[in-house]
């Protein structure tokens, strides 16, 4: 077995969704010539290596010199708002549903006793710490609706009550056991439009 080709597979297989197999397949398709496909992923890794952030702030994927982000700078953007997210990519769905237009919050990743994430391993202080310095009306929490969320969300709004600001949360139209990036911009706007108090 070539040892360099089998340490690709064993470094794709542990992104989200690849299996062993479909990695081998992935892998197959990258070395296979000429299709330069190796090539560009390896300009693309690089260039994302080098540039691609997490906004400090709110988590959001920036760019080396962007941070705080876009949404968090942007005076257009509604400051009195606050949308509580698990992932980078829930921000990105959100926008895609143009259903808000206020500040947001990753807390990159929920408590998950089978994944050992405890309330340490996400930004919950650092939400605490904005929601304490004052200027939001609502938080609202666009967390899943399934067991892990909803420990996460009731962690949540537990640590902002003291703050006083009012903390709503999106259950409405939003499918059982998914998060809010694998929701259509519809539903999405429609658990917004649906939000209730915690
Ligand atoms: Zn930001």
């Amino acid at each position: 077995m070539d040892s360099s080709f089998d340490s690709l597979v064993r470094t794709l297989a542990k992104l989200p969704g690849l299996g062993r197999r479909s990695a081998e397949r992935a892998a197959l398709a990258l070395v296979r010539q000429p299709t330069g496909l190796l090539a560009s992923l390896v300009a693309a890794l690089q260039r994302a290596a080098e540039e691609v952030r997490l906004c400090s702030l709110c988590g959001a994927l920036t760019t080396q010199g962007h941070d705080p982000c876009r949404l968090c700078t942007d005076p257009a953007r509604d400051a009195s708002m606050l949308c509580v997210v698990e992932e980078p990519g829930d921000i990105l769905a959100m926008e895609r549903s143009g259903g808000f237009r206020g500040r947001y919050h990753a807390l990159l990743g929920k408590l998950s006793p089978a994944r050992a994430t405890g309330p340490a391993d996400l930004r919950v202080r650092e939400l605490a710490a904005r929601a304490a310095a004052g200027g939001f009306r609502e938080i609202i929490l666009a967390i899943s609706t399934d067991v892990e969320g909803d420990a996460t969300a009731a962690y949540v709004a537990e640590t902002l009550r003291e703050t006083g600001v009012t903390v709503t949360r999106l259950a409405f139209g939003l499918p059982a056991d998914s998060g809010v990036g694998y929701s259509d911009p519809l539903t999405l706007k429609r658990a917004l439009g649906g939000r209730q108090a915690v």
